[in-house]
């Protein structure tokens, strides 16, 4: 029997996933609001991003201290990443300027509690672009850990190799959707 959340050692990001996630929570947050996006991928030893859905609209709450997305936004998503072997592997999220890239106990409650899942944080209303200054953390023990500098050198790592295909959507709480149709 397979088991339902295969344990995570390291995570690849393709280059190409760090700026379409930057510029797209740049784009939508304006420095006002909070914003963010799911990194999703094959759940494997080393898990490899290589799709982002951006959710957007319905079924999410995007506010200057918060954001969240609804469990209906993350069935649409689950239900569209099933059927391509896909699996949630990071929640991304901004704080706006002058509020620290740490988890807030909100966060913490609202998002996806599931082992070896990421939770990150986006400094200073995405005008931070080096990603050693975001706040890392990972689920496990029922709890999310923030990941250490060293740990997240070993463990995280930015693939600038082109070949890897990236798959680029929009959800909210009615499906996923091709960039732009929200
Ligand atoms: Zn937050």
């Amino acid at each position: 029997m397979s088991q339902p959340y295969p344990p995570i050692q390291s995570w690849v990001v393709p280059h190409a996933a760090m700026s379409a996630t930057l510029t797209a929570v740049v784009q939508e947050g304006q420095g006002v609001r909070e914003s963010g996006a799911l990194w999703l991928g094959r759940r494997a030893d080393i898990s490899r991003v290589s799709a982002i859905v951006f959710p957007r609209g319905k079924g999410v709450e995007a506010t200057a201290g918060r954001w969240k997305v609804s469990s209906e936004v993350f069935g649409a998503v689950t239900r569209w990443a099933k059927p391509r072997e896909l699996s949630l592997l990071g929640v991304v999220h901004t704080h706006l300027h002058g509020i620290p890239p740490r988890l807030s106990r909100a966060d913490r409650e609202y998002s996806v509690q599931v082992p070896g899942i990421l939770a990150i944080v986006i400094g200073e209303g995405d005008e931070d672009r080096d990603h050693l200054k975001w706040g890392w953390y990972v689920y496990e023990h029922r709890d999310y850990r923030r990941l250490l500098d060293e740990e997240l050198a070993q463990k995280f790592e930015i693939n600038s190799k082109k070949e890897e295909d990236l798959c680029l959507r929009v959800a909210n709480s009615d499906g996923v959707f091709e960039l732009g149709r929200l």
